[in-house]
């Protein structure tokens, strides 16, 4: 039974391949954050890109998961789907229809080329302002668009809003919606749930209080934060970590082979990378291996504090050692 005080932490990665480094260090935050606090943690899988997605990554990543020690209390488990964005698609498409009885949604028929029109304002997440041009089409104009064979995808109206919220990590945080957000798409022309859609109603409907992720996500959270509001969700607490980076300052991503937890796990044991972990995250001076349990009590935010990390030789000779 959970409690309306019940603590609910989540961790949604998206089984797009191996975890590497980049995202092992924003799992290790997650979970500490969630056993420090006491909190229920639960695993969701976001693969709502169905080119990209495959079940066999969500069983590696859950394994990947094990190994390293960092435990889960609910959620997915292998051969069980309820926990797959995939296969979550009524409730997308429930929340569509409430919006959409609120007047808030409109089809927007622009091509990529029209959405990327040089003097729409560029955002700071280098996305570009939609500028409106779809609101106020009248159902003719929709119909002749319709008959030129266009497919619309489906955008909220966003409001003349300031949206401020307090970050566990990076303190308060501020945004005027309709300047740094403007009407996002919803659902794609394609029929594909945006993602802004999908990580909303999951929170809400799986009652999550808490989320600790990439601080590459703060600047959506004040239009995730709205959306909840509209869809009848109190909105979580969230906690937002620093990046691991390479030297070049470029976020750690797939492309680094030999940090992906398929070679990782050949050179290393759990506790030495949880230690270099931790150590990358200002919770140990040094890298020494630590079970994950023992880190839980050592853990605070003031430690691992805002600023993103470089993984450079250092932490490579550490990993080989
Ligand atoms: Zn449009």
């Amino acid at each position: 039974m959970t409690t309306a005080t019940a603590k609910r932490a989540r961790f949604a990665p998206t089984p797009s391949g191996r975890m590497h480094l980049g995202n092992l260090f924003a799992a290790l935050l997650c979970w500490l954050d969630a056993r420090k606090q006491g909190a229920e943690l639960l695993l969701r899988m976001e693969d709502l890109d169905r080119e990209r997605c495959r079940p066999e990554y969500a069983a590696l990543l859950a394994d990947d998961l094990r190994w390293l020690g960092l435990s889960w209390d609910s959620g997915w488990k292998e051969g069980d789907r309820a926990y797959l964005q995939s296969q979550r698609q009524a409730y997308y498409e429930a929340a569509l229809r409430k919006l959409e009885g609120m007047g808030l949604l409109y089809p927007c028929y622009c091509n990529r080329r029209e959405r990327l029109a040089a003097n729409a304002p560029h955002l700071s997440d280098g996305s570009v302002l939609y500028e409106g041009r779809c609101r106020a089409l009248t159902q003719s104009q929709r119909l002749a668009l319709e008959q030129e064979g266009r497919k619309p995808a489906l955008r909220v109206r966003i409001p003349k809003e300031t949206i401020s919220f307090v970050d566990g990590n990076y303190g308060p945080y501020t945004e005027q919606l309709e300047k740094e957000c403007g009407d996002i798409i919803l659902r794609r022309s394609d029929g594909v749930f945006a993602y802004q859609l999908a990580v909303v109603v999951d929170d809400g409907l799986m009652g999550v209080t808490r989320v600790v992720r990439g601080h590459d996500l703060l600047s959506s959270t004040p239009r995730q934060i709205w959306l909840l509001s509209q869809l009848g969700f109190a909105p979580p607490h969230y906690c937002h970590t620093p990046l691991l980076i390479d030297s070049q300052g470029r976020r750690l991503s797939k492309r680094d082979r030999d940090l992906d937890m398929g070679n990782l796990r050949t050179v290393t044991t759990p506790e030495r990378l949880l230690g270099i972990l931790a150590h990358l995250a200002g919770i140990l001076d040094r890298p020494d291996a630590i079970s994950a349990p023992e880190l839980v009590p050592l853990f605070s935010w003031e430690q691992v504090g805002r600023a993103d990390r470089v993984v450079g030789d250092e932490v490579m000779r550490q990993l080989r050692a």
